[in-house]
């Protein structure tokens, strides 16, 4: 029986996060480890409320309140089972997961204090390192068929490892020279250190899961190969074809780059230091981009806007933009628009916006101002209106309100427009849809019996709780095809959409 109190006795409180002066010194965790006391205590904060609200927040339907019970009373080996019955890899949500759970805790109605359950969660995730080490779970006697899963992001994963688990012979195919999807090299380490991923590709390589990089899959083994060689393939290669900006004047300058060219090139210099090899951040072809000494204008409201910013700081940038097009959201949840327990539009500010630089919202590029050799030098920006007509997004600039910022390198994070288009899709004989992602009948498999997709790819660039839960369903899915015995958690179908009021 939870502390039916709790919430009363204690206010929500998270740890102190690493003073910024010293954090852009390095590439480590922002958030240092919670300490047991106050973890136990904002556990103790969940009511247990009868209706778990957090449940349908969560796609992973994790176990919040079970979860918080059990730190609450000290069963931390119980407290890792319970979070890993529903979530493989419960190290990275709990440290990059926006928490919608928490958007959907009845604590937070009415402007309240959620449970810090995402804080919660990294805290049972990493007790599990501690006590023992992520040890390989046992795996089911060989079933005789065989997956081949195309890339190695949280969706990939996670069906490998749900699909080796009930005895399937996997093989990981990724045409990175490493492991990991976005998280390996989108992802800066100052959110999540690479031995998080390291850690867990330990435990899926002893459960079975075989791993072969550096293998584009459509150009170095085509589809026919891989479909001879597997009984079913499952397509998880994500949504990574950047939205542009080509009816910009000035787009082709020199600086002007799309936001992951700068965040792989950044993320690959720490992994080089972190092996002991130095490398300077670079494009594929050579071209230095590194934010050192740089006016930096980063186009962009969301997640990779702002570990661009993270990364321009710890770059030793001279100085930061951040352009959003839309107005400063509110502060607190619009309860007429957003209403409890939907994700609501509010302003987020997330650990690299206390580190430095200036938030501009409402505004768009108007041109990127050449030097004169054809390197950019500015941003010429307009404060502008957005409206949705007839379900287009018209942008109208305010006449009078043009101004010019700085600029030596400018970032493109103006989002995704779904999958890349590559030699894969043909060869597969799958289509991108109107949203550049890959369509799944009900039990995931797409217009090529046998061949299932699952993650970005799917649902177009979303999160990584997503790509996690898509990945389980599309194991179940998969292990239901091959006639497995029994069958797997399948979190979500297909259709499932987050929590709306409309
Ligand atoms: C900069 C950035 C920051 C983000 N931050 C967050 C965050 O803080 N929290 C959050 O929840 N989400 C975040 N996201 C979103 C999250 O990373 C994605 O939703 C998630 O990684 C999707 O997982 P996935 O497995 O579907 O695809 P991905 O992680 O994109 O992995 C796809 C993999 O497929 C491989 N691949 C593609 N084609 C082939 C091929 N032909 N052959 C072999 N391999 C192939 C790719 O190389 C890649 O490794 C962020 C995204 C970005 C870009
Ligand atoms: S995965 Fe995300 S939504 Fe689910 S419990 Fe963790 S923080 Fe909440």
């Amino acid at each position: 029986m939870p502390d039916p109190n709790g919430f009363l006795r204690y206010n929500r409180r998270l740890p102190a996060r690493r003073p910024v002066p010293v954090r852009i010194t390095d590439w480590r965790e922002v958030y240092p480890a919670a300490g047991a006391e106050l973890i136990r205590e904002q556990a103790t904060r969940c009511m247990d409320c009868g209706i778990p609200f957090c449940h349908e927040g969560c796609p992973l339907g994790n176990r919040i309140p079970d979860w918080n019970d059990l730190v609450r009373t000290g069963n931390w080996d119980a407290a890792v089972d319970s979070l890993h019955a529903t979530n493989n890899f419960p190290e990275f949500t709990g440290r990059l997961c926006p928490a919608p759970c928490e958007a959907a805790c009845v604590l937070g109605i009415g402007g309240g204090q959620p449970v810090t359950i995402k804080q919660v969660e990294v805290e049972i995730a990493d007790a599990a390192v501690a006590r023992g080490g992520l040890r390989p779970r046992p795996v089911a006697a060989p079933t005789g068929r065989s997956v081949a899963v195309v890339g190695s992001g949280p969706a990939g994963l996670a069906a490998a490892q749900q699909l080796a688990r009930a005895g399937h012979a996997v093989t990981v195919y990724e045409r990175d020279d490493a492991l990991g999807g976005l998280l390996r090299y989108g992802i800066p380490d100052f959110k999540l250190e690479k031995r998080h991923i390291d850690r867990r590709l330990a435990q899926l390589a002893a459960e079975g899961v075989q791993f072969r990089t550096g293998v584009n899959v459509g150009v170095d083994v085509t589809a026919e190969e891989l479909r001879a060689r597997h009984d079913a393939v499952l397509l998880a290669c994500g949504a990574l074809q950047g939205r542009d900006t080509p009816e910009t004047p000035g787009r082709e300058l020199r600086g002007v780059h799309q936001a992951m060219s700068h965040l792989v090139a950044a993320n690959r210099v720490v992994a080089a230091a972190g092996e002991g090899r130095p490398a300077l951040a670079v494009l594929p072809d050579g071209t230095p981009i590194d934010a050192a000494g740089k006016h930096v204008v980063i186009i962009g409201g969301g997640d990779t806007a702002a570990d661009c910013l993270g990364v321009a700081h710890r770059q030793g940038a001279a100085g930061v933009h951040q352009l959003d097009l839309y107005p400063e959201p509110p502060e607190t949840r619009d309860a007429a628009r957003d209403p409890w327990p939907t994700w609501p539009w509010v302003l987020r500010n997330y650990p690299a916006h206390e580190e430095g630089g200036a938030r501009v919202f409402a505004v768009a590029v108007q041109e990127f101002v050449d030097d004169g050799t054809g390197q950019v030098k500015g941003v010429r920006i307009a404060e502008v209106t957005v409206e949705k007509r007839d379900g287009r997004r018209i942008v109208t600039p305010l006449p009078g309100s043009e101004r010019e910022l700085p600029a030596d390198l400018v970032l493109l994070a103006i989002g995704f427009e779904g999958t890349e288009v590559q030699p894969l899709l043909a060869q597969f004989g799958v289509a991108r849809n109107a949203r550049g992602a890959v369509d799944a009948r009900p039990d995931w498999q797409t217009d090529a019996d046998g061949v299932f997709v699952a993650g970005d790819m799917h649902r177009g660039a979303s999160l990584i709780v997503w790509a996690i839960a898509e990945g389980r369903a599309a194991a179940a899915a998969i292990h239901s095809y091959l006639d497995g015995v029994g069958t797997l958690p399948a979190p979500v179908d297909p259709a499932r959409q987050p929590l709306a009021a409309r």
